[in-house]
């Protein structure tokens, strides 16, 4: 077996090229919002591939507004990051960058629940600017309103990854709470409907 695919007995599984996937989807063609947003996608892994870009993950809280049954911070104390600490994290980060002569910081947010941070905002305009090639944020989703959407926009988030135990509320909401699938969706609609306007 190589890279490209995989064999079970004599039948060959040829694997797609993530960014073939996208090319090849009918909503490339039908559908200009998922085509300019492929195209983003593509042009950032071309531009970046052989790169070398600094990742720098920081949880900027351990609180969270859910108590899921899976989740890997529960035990944890309650913490909260300070527009303070995040700086300092991320000045010493772009330093590293520039003394190892890297391409660039790719910067992800998570949690805990990053959106019950109300600095969240500070911290994303202190990470602006050229140095700065992409931000992610992990969020469970359900705090995402319009202002936080049009928020997300404005800042040049390029990726939001939300969280979701399964395709329906009965198997979500077992491990994430009663409720938590619909106020999940909603956020991912606000979301969608906020980047497509
Ligand atoms: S949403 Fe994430 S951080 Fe919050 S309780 Fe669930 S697993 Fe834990």
């Amino acid at each position: 077996m190589d890279r490209s695919g995989s064999s079970v007995g004599k039948q060959h599984i040829n694997i797609d090229h993530p960014l073939n996937i996208l090319r090849n989807s009918p909503h490339y063609t039908s559908d200009p919002h998922f085509r300019r947003r492929a195209d983003m996608r593509i042009a950032r892994e071309q531009k970046f591939a052989g790169g070398r870009l600094f990742n720098l993950d920081i949880e900027i809280t351990t609180i969270c507004n859910l108590a899921c049954r899976t989740c890997y911070n529960v035990s944890t104390k309650p913490q909260i990051m300070t527009v303070e600490q995040f700086s300092r994290i991320l000045a010493d980060a772009r330093q590293l960058v520039e003394c190892l002569e890297m391409d660039g910081l790719w910067l992800t947010i998570s949690g805990g629940e990053p959106l019950t941070n109300n600095w969240i905002w500070d911290m994303l305009q202190l990470a602006q600017g050229p140095d700065i090639k992409g931000i992610a944020i992990i969020t469970n989703g359900t705090l995402i309103n319009q202002e936080t959407a049009k928020l997300m926009e404005s800042l040049g988030i390029s990726e939001v990854m939300i969280s979701l135990d399964g395709a329906s509320a009965q198997t979500h909401d077992a491990i994430r709470g009663q409720g938590s699938f619909a106020r999940t969706m909603r956020g991912v609609e606000i979301l969608y409907s906020t980047i497509r306007a």
